[in-house]
């Protein structure tokens, strides 16, 4: 195994209560199982966010939260680990971009560039989502993103539709 450790950020979100917890609950259990991980150390987590939702409007909002992390899992590896995690909150496919009880995005691997079919880093949302980048921003205010700091992007001091969870 690599003993390489890269720095990536992953995107969690939540915005459905099952009888495993309410939406802050899986976002907790699953910083829990990543701190938990062999393959994992440094995690670093951003405020919660709550955030109005994307796609249908009748569901309620999301809770949002970046985590950094250095791992030695390769990017398919790390992305199964992202699904496992949702499959531990029993995540259901409801409707595209609907509600759900824990969703993992990988947002960054570190520096790379990854287009392959179950894979696309940085995340194809990444720019358009203001609940992805003001909690990035919130973790990693320096961060370059494909060679333009992030700090440069207007969305990522947009708090439209957001509010910072106590
Ligand atoms: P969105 O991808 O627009 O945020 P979503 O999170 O609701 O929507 P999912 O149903 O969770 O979408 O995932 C659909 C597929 O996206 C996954 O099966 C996965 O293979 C693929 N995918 C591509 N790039 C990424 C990435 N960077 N992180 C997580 N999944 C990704
Ligand atoms: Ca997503
Ligand atoms: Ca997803």
């Amino acid at each position: 195994m690599s003993n390489h450790w890269t720095t990536c950020y992953l995107g969690l979100g939540s915005n459905l209560a099952n009888e495993l917890g309410s939406p802050i609950e899986h976002l907790q259990q699953a910083l829990l199982s990543l701190e938990q991980h062999q393959d994992i150390r440094e995690l670093r987590v951003s405020s919660y966010y709550a955030s109005a939702p994307m796609g249908p409007q009748d569901q309620p909002d999301f809770i949002n939260a970046v985590v950094e992390i250095k791992t030695t899992l390769a990017p398919l590896a790390l992305l199964a680990l992202c699904q496992e995690l949702e499959k531990q909150a029993q995540r259901e496919r409801v409707r595209r971009w609907g509600e759900r009880s824990l969703d993992v995005d990988i947002l960054l691997y570190g520096q790379q560039q990854i287009d392959e079919p179950a894979l696309i880093v940085p995340h194809a949302g990444l720019h358009e989502r203001n609940f992805m980048l003001v909690p990035l921003r919130e973790l990693a205010p320096e961060l370059m993103i494909k060679g333009q700091p992030l700090s440069a992007h207007p969305l990522s001091a947009d708090w439209s539709g957001l509010k910072l969870i106590e």
